[in-house]
Formats: C-alpha cells, sequence, structure tokens
C-alpha cells in the first residue's frame, strides 16, 4: 500500500475489475533496500487485492534475502530480514524449518521453498507488469524459478528433471525493458504463440520465469525446490 495519487477516473484495478483506489509496486516495494527507490514501476489496483499478499511478500523478501549469491543491493536486505524475523520467530520457523548444514566448512546449507508463495508473488508481478507494458489483464500460467535447484540435484547430486525446462526459458530472446533501479531488479519479456514469456532478475542473480496466457487458470507448479542458504 502507498499514498500516491489515484489514477484518472474510471481507471480499474491491474488484476481485476474493482476500481483502483492505490498503485501497487511492481515488485513490492519492500524488494528494494533504502536508497534504492527511484521511479519505482507501479499499477494502479484495488485496495483489496493489494493488501492480499503481503504476509507471502515479506516470506519471499526474506527467502530471498537469504541466498548466497545476491548483489550488494541483495545484500542490503539482510539487516531487513533481520528484523522481520525478531519481529516474527513464527516466520523465521516457517522460513527455516527445514534448514539442512551440508558444509560446516563453508557453512552452506539447503531450505524448502514454499513455492505457493514464490507463484503468488512472482505471478503478481509478472501480471502487474504485463498490464503495464500490454495493457491486457492476462493470469500467470507458470512461475519457473531456474535459480532455485530441487532436492535431488542439490542434496543427492542427482539430475532432477528440470534442466528440459531450464533450457528452454534460458534460450528465449528476451527484450529487455528499462527499470530505473536494475541491480534490484531487471526484467525482459518475448511474446510467444498465445501467450508472453517474461524473465525476472532480483539483485543481479536470482532468476524468476514467468508463462503469462490469455485464458484464465491455475497457476501450476509441480517444482520442489530448495535454495542454496547462507
Ligand atoms: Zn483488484
Amino acid at each position: 500500500m502507498n499514498d500516491l495519487p489515484n489514477g484518472p477516473p474510471g481507471e480499474t484495478c491491474y488484476a481485476c475489475d474493482q476500481p483502483a483506489t492505490t498503485r501497487e509496486h511492481a515488485p513490492p516495494l519492500s524488494f528494494f533496500p533504502q536508497g534504492k527507490r527511484r521511479n519505482l514501476i507501479t499499477v494502479p489496483s484495488c485496495s483489496i487485492y493489494n493488501c492480499e499478499n503481503s504476509l507471502d511478500v515479506e516470506y519471499v523478501r526474506n527467502a530471498l534475502a537469504s541466498l548466497e549469491g545476491l548483489n550488494e543491493a541483495g545484500e542490503l536486505l539482510i539487516d531487513k530480514a533481520k528484523r522481520s524475523f525478531d519481529h516474527s520467530p513464527a516466520l523465521f520457523e516457517q522460513t527455516f524449518q527445514s534448514f539442512v548444514v551440508h558444509s560446516r566448512e563453508e557453512q552452506v546449507g539447503t531450505y524448502k521453498f514454499d513455492l505457493k508463495r514464490v507463484d503468488n508473488v512472482m505471478g503478481a508481478v509478472a501480471q502487474a507488469l504485463h498490464y503495464r507494458d500490454e495493457g491486457q489483464k492476462w493470469s500467470c500460467r507458470l512461475v519457473f524459478v531456474p535459480s532455485l535447484g530441487s532436492e535431488s540435484s542439490l542434496i543427492h547430486k542427482i539430475p532432477d528433471g528440470w534442466d528440459g525446462l531450464r533450457d528452454l526459458f534460458s534460450g528465449v530472446p528476451y527484450v529487455d525493458r528499462p527499470t530505473s533501479e536494475p541491480g534490484v531488479f531487471m526484467y525482459g519479456s518475448h511474446a510467444i504463440d498465445g501467450g508472453w514469456v517474461y524473465r525476472l532478475t532480483f539483485y543481479g542473480g536470482f532468476i524468476v520465469n514467468a508463462l503469462m496466457a490469455a485464458y484464465n487458470a491455475e497457476i501450476e507448479s509441480g517444482q520442489v525446490e530448495y535454495g542454496p542458504g547462507r
């Protein structure tokens, strides 16, 4: 939620047909560290939709902040995540209950991502970007996170069966769209037959693919994902 002025009369929400009463950031504002919030992307939103996923947003932001391999903008999130966990020990427990240490010397471990929450947050980001760029209220059909590994590949070191999809998404000729804080968030998109494919890049290293389609459908994802922790 924010206090930006409303858009023109009659403007509706990017995700439903309710009147727009506020503007929602895409990606969510809390993904952007202080000092890296210039000219962020917003879309018209109804207040119901805007509030709906705030707990999922906090979960995903904290989970991302705990990953290794992020740039300096991502490192800035660690303090925010720590404060969030201090405020809610239950959220800390939910986030890291599956944490397994693999190498004590290197302090490497893995933990299970709650993919429903990732789908919810990233699907909304893709939906907002698609509305802004193409003016279409399409639904997000699939969220895929090539940056995350699965239990078999990370822990048991055997192929996880998702490399085909990784290759497919990485081979798409995305057209990069300008963003004002590329160290925090960059994206590109590409039209395919009956839909659009998006590549979202957070903190220089965490990649999310989203498939937007012209029809309504439940988000599907069968992935079991683990992220490298730090
Ligand atoms: Zn709405």
